[in-house]
């Protein structure tokens, strides 16, 4: 599948190219659209690069994770009843404070400062603080993007998806589908604390 995703890719690269030759009086390169789909599919090839990067690095960084701990589950069943056993938290971890991608530094938004998710690991800045509303908040946001990782299919599949959003989006954190999506479960969450 993903090796599939490259060579056509690839292809696409090739024909760009074919296609700069043919019309190299610079009237046409390729249309808008065609363009659009380029540009695209390059943001999602390099996230997908820079997310499992980071991922890496993120775990070379920092210690041991553990699993949620009784209470932090007893608020997360509702949304999370699928996924509480199946993530890891690492506490007071060195985050990184951006992501390189194809040469571009991505900040993160207010979340992303405090946590970072890398499919069932989810790094977070501070302590474990028990019953604490505004920890519990961030992590039912960062288990929405677990869900989405695994949903996807993993660390490759995530990054090249989140990218392409990130792109699609602007290049605005907040307006990324996928952070939307984040946000939206994160709101709801809090009214039940
Ligand atoms: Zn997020």
């Amino acid at each position: 599948m993903n090796r599939l995703r490259r060579i056509s890719f690839l292809l696409i690269t090739l024909t760009a190219l074919i296609a700069t030759l043919f019309f190299s009086d610079g009237s046409i390169f390729m249309s808008l659209e065609a363009k659009d789909t380029f540009v695209e599919e390059a943001w999602g090839q390099a996230g997908s690069i820079a997310y499992q990067a980071a991922a890496k690095t993120m775990r070379s960084r920092n210690g041991q994770s553990y699993p949620l701990s009784n209470s932090q589950k007893r608020y997360l069943r509702r949304y999370f009843i699928d996924l509480i056993d199946r993530v890891s938290v690492v506490y007071s971890a060195t985050m990184m404070d951006q992501w390189v991608v194809g040469g571009r530094a991505v900040r993160f938004g207010s979340v992303e400062s405090a946590a970072q998710t890398y499919c069932d690991r989810i790094y977070l800045r501070d302590a474990y603080k028990p019953d604490d509303p505004i920890q519990l908040m961030i992590l039912a946001h960062e288990m929405v993007h677990a869900r989405q990782c695994e949903q996807l299919g993993g660390f490759d599949q995530f990054g090249y998806r989140y990218f392409i959003e990130f792109r699609r989006a602007g290049q605005i954190y907040v307006r990324n589908k996928m952070e939307k999506e984040a946000y939206d479960l994160q709101k709801r969450f809090a009214k039940t604390l």
